[in-house]
Order: structure tokens, then sequence, then C-alpha cells
């Protein structure tokens, strides 16, 4: 990665990883793999149901700036009459272990910049390495098969081909400085891996605000080029959008006929508060008619409670201001670090108080995850035993239009461990550090 306190933008270190596998439930495992092409589709599903969309976010956009915006590329987008049907959604399904029942919970799922398949597949690698290296070889078929980089460039190929034309591109948006570098380049090397003829370009969105045109097809070209495929690394958050011009080229993207992940009904599913509102009564129901799967996705839910300016809001609040350690406090951000805990459930929520900016937020049970002991690994400091937790992601990647889906698969894992202290884990932020599960 890219040291955030570097002298030269041309230094990398090492991502911090911890030196041997965390253990985690072989058969909690299989069941999140296998469900992951149900909760594709789920997320497909919700990203193109408009009334549902319209209903959940209905009160979360007159308070929330950014998610307010993205809505408003939405609806500009949908009154125009859409040109590019085809989503391709590039996602991760994020869990715990739940200590108390041995169960995994959802934690959320990501449907912009979903990283770390790069990584994670070395990681997969190197935890086979020195596993080896300390004898323990009776260990290694414990260690799962990680194909997450190739499965995730295979549905950005897929999308590629279904654009249809050689010489159009694959457009990653980009941050202004890439700390997850390496995440990044090992996508664009394993897309020429897989096929040689694909070119990718890497733009900031304010590139694109300065060189993005539409032909009158709606045709996306950058610095001259076509662009089949917008892949969004950046976006989601509003640091990333400097000024009008970054989102001027929000909306030129998704106005043009290049597919992209996520188009911006995807990024609105990805939403906390839509998370919330699946985790009512039937309506996961609404959008899996197998039975069997739908049971099975909601036995992942977590508690999410609503914060909306009624008398279930109310309710929510009371609940948590009496016990602030049982609940997260969520605002409609991602890329981690944004989220209140502990006695600042209680703070927050008091003085905000009747406000309306209340419904900007949701509220989630905490997850109590097992701890162990593993050491963790970072740049320019030894590795000390530490108390730990960790936090699996299941990839999966689905191509579809509002009547049909042409491509679903669960597509490889992650794994980061983080101090069970800590709230947050991200990697990028420091705090957490790469790992692969060790099933048993
Ligand atoms: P983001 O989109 O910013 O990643 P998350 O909902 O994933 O937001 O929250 C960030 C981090 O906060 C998670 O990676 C996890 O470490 C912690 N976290 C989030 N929700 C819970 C929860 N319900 N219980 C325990 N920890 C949580
Ligand atoms: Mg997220
Ligand atoms: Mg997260």
């Amino acid at each position: 990665m890219r040291p955030k306190t570097s002298f030269s933008p041309d230094s990398i270190t090492f991502a911090p990883f911890v030196l041997v596998p965390s253990t985690f439930p072989h058969h909690e495992f299989m069941k999140v793999k296998s469900l992951q092409p149900a909760i594709n589709k789920l997320i497909h599903r919700v990203a193109h149901d408009q009334k549902f969309l319209k209903e959940s976010l209905m009160n979360t956009v007159k308070v929330d700036d950014f998610t307010g915006r993205l809505f408003q590329i939405y609806e500009a987008v949908h009154s125009e009459g859409i040109s590019q049907r085809i989503s391709l959604g590039l996602l991760r399904s994020d869990y715990f272990l739940h200590s108390s029942t041995g169960r995994v919970l959802q934690v959320e799922v990501n449907t912009i910049a979903s990283s770390f398949a790069g990584i994670a597949t070395q990681v997969s690698l190197y935890h086979r390495y020195i596993l080896s290296e300390l004898g323990a070889y009776e260990h290694l078929q414990y260690l799962p098969d990680n194909q997450a980089l190739q499965s995730l460039v295979a549905g950005m190929l897929k999308a590629w081909e279904m654009y249809g034309c050689e010489q159009a591109v694959i457009l990653f948006i980009v941050e202004d400085i890439t700390y997850n570098i390496c995440d990044q380049r090992f996508h664009e090397f394993q897309i020429q891996t897989q096929n040689p003829k694909v070119r990718v370009m890497r733009c900031t969105l304010t590139d694109v605000g300065q060189y993005g045109t539409l032909d009158k097809e709606k045709k996306l070209y950058v610095k001259g080029k076509e662009v089949a495929v917008i892949y969004f690394r950046a976006g989601y958050s509003p640091e990333h959008y400097h000024s009008s011009l970054e989102w001027d080229a929000r909306l030129l993207m998704e106005r043009s006929k290049a597919i992209k992940s996520p188009s911006i009904q995807y990024h609105l599913a990805g939403t906390k508060k839509v998370q919330q509102e699946l985790a009512r009564p039937n309506a996961v129901e609404r959008f899996i008619e197998n039975e069997e799967d739908a049971k099975a996705i909601r036995a992942l839910f977590a508690g999410l409670y609503s914060l909306d300016m009624n008398e279930e809001g109310d309710e929510s609040v009371k609940m948590a201001i009496k016990n602030p350690h049982a609940y997260i406090l969520k605002p409609q951000r991602e890329g981690g670090g944004n989220n209140i805990y502990g006695k600042d459930v209680r703070e927050t929520l008091e003085r905000i108080g009747k406000k309306k900016e209340r419904t900007g937020y949701i509220l989630m049970d905490r997850i109590v995850p097992p701890i162990q002991k593993n050491y963790i690994v970072r740049p320019g400091s030894a590795p000390e035993l530490n108390d730990v937790i960790s936090e699996l992601g299941i990839f999966g990647t689905i191509i579809g239009d509002s009547e049909e889906i042409f491509w679903n698969q669960e597509a490889g894992h992650m794994l980061r461990t983080k101090l069970s202290t800590a709230n947050e884990g991200g990697v990028a932020a420091g705090v957490g550090a790469l790992d692969s599960p060790y099933l048993f």
C-alpha cells in the first residue's frame, strides 16, 4: 500500500497482515459462500425496484445531502430514459461470527468499490507459505482456495464483452491518491492476463469531468477512448466530489451507455438505510421467491432499526439511549470510520433529539465476535501477540437488467482482522490487517 506519511508518491509498503490464518467455522463459511448468488439477486432486484428504493430513501434523502445528490442523479437518469439497461454488480457481503450463537451475522453488503480481492488472493497464498515454513503441512488442507481476483475480473470481462466493442476500454474511477494501489492494479493486470485485448484506463472523477463526453448515441468517450465498463473505486464518499465538476462527471457516466459497477441504482441499493428497510418482515421475501433462500438470508440479519421521525423511530432512540453499548449508529457512508459506538451513541442521539437529522442514520445491533490471538505484522513495528476479531467478506458478481439476470456467481472471499478493542477495522485506515480463514 502507499503509506499515508510517505515522502515519495512512488514508495509502497506491505499491507498489514496477521501471521497465521484465523480460524473460522467451516459450516458458516460454506453457508455464506453458497448463499452469495441469492444475495446478489436480492441486491439486483432491490436496485431495480423503483418503488422500494424511493420509499426506503424518501426521508433519508431530505436530510443527507450526499445520498440526496445520488438520488437526484438516479431520478434524472430515469426520467431521461436509461441508455444502458445492464448493471454490473461487484459486491462484497461482510460478516462477523456472533459469539453467543456461533452463527454469522451480516455487517453490510457493499455495492461500490468492494476492495481487497487483489490482495486477499495473495494473502491466501502466503498463509500457505507461512504454514509450510512452520512445518505445519497437515494444516494446509484447512485453507480454502481463493479465486477472488480472477472471479471479479471474470465479471468485469463478461460485462466488457456484452458491451460489444473491441476497442472500448474498462475505466477505473480512482481517488486523487490511491493508497490501496496494489489491490487496484492487480485487477488491472489480471484483466490483461485473462484477455490481453482489453485496455484499462485510470481516471479520477475530476478527469472525467474535464475530458468526458457523450456522443449522440450516448457512448462515453474519455480522452478519445470509448468506455465499455466503468469500475468505481472512488465516488462513494462526499470527499471524492470536490465541486460540481465531479458531480457532473458522475451524471455524465450514469447517462452514458457504458456498463457501470455500480450503476446509480446499485449504489443506492447498498446504502445502510436500504439494508435496514430490507430487515423488515417480508421485505426479503418480496425479492426472493425461493422460500429457503429468503429464510437463510433473513437469518443472517442482525437487528436493524429505523430512526425515522415517528413512533417507531422514537422507540429505537429510547432503546439505544438506555443501552448504547448494544448498538451502533450508522450514517449513510462507506469506506469505514463513520459509525458511532458506545457512549457516543447516547450522546449523539441526545444531541440530535427531535431534529430531522436523525433520519440520516440507522441503528444496528452490535455484533460481538469471538476473540482469538494472532500476531499483526505491520511495516516498521515488531509483531505483537494480540487479542483480535475477524470480519469475513464474500465477493459476488452479477450482471443483468430489470428483466433478466445473465450472470450470477459467488466470487471468492477475504478476511480482515483487527484488535478486539478497535471499533472499526479498515486495513487502509491502518487499524485492520489482512487475513485468510483457517476452516475448522
Ligand atoms: P462501511 O460501509 O463504512 O464499511 P460498515 O457497516 O461495514 O460500514 O461498518 C464499518 C465497520 O464497523 C465494520 O467493518 C465493523 O468492523 C464495524 N461494524 C459495523 N457494524 C457492526 C455491528 N453491527 N457490530 C459490530 N461491529 C460492526
Ligand atoms: Mg461499506
Ligand atoms: Mg464495511
